[in-house]
């Protein structure tokens, strides 16, 4: 493994330059991406599950009173459709809102 700061030749595995001391991988680098990516996937699972609980809620409201048949196949068949646009919607915030919480990936600094 080359080493980016001053080219010298290093062992595999080693964190450090052997020459210049500096870090062959960036470690804390690579851990910032990962806890920015983790938190805009932890957001969409909660956007998709939140998102298809409030989907089917709604769903189960507004499709008996849309058919004017309250009964409950039809409360189920609301739910069942509202659960996912619901889900697809909750997954789109929950990733804007992941986004949003930590700013852009460490990358673009
Ligand atoms: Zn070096």
């Amino acid at each position: 493994m080359i080493c980016k700061h001053c080219r010298a030749e290093n062992v595999d595995g080693r964190e450090f330059c052997e020459l210049c001391g500096k870090p062959l991988m960036n470690i804390h680098h690579i851990m910032e991406v990962d806890r920015w990516a983790g938190r805009v996937l932890r957001g969409i699972l909660i956007g998709i599950f939140a998102g298809g609980a409030v989907g089917g809620i709604i769903g189960a409201i507004i499709s008996p009173v849309l058919q004017s048949r309250f009964s409950v196949g039809e409360v189920f068949f609301g739910l069942w459709v509202g659960i996912w646009p619901g889900s697809f919607l909750g997954a789109f915030v929950g990733a804007i809102f992941g986004l949003l919480a930590d700013g852009p990936p460490p990358s673009r600094r």
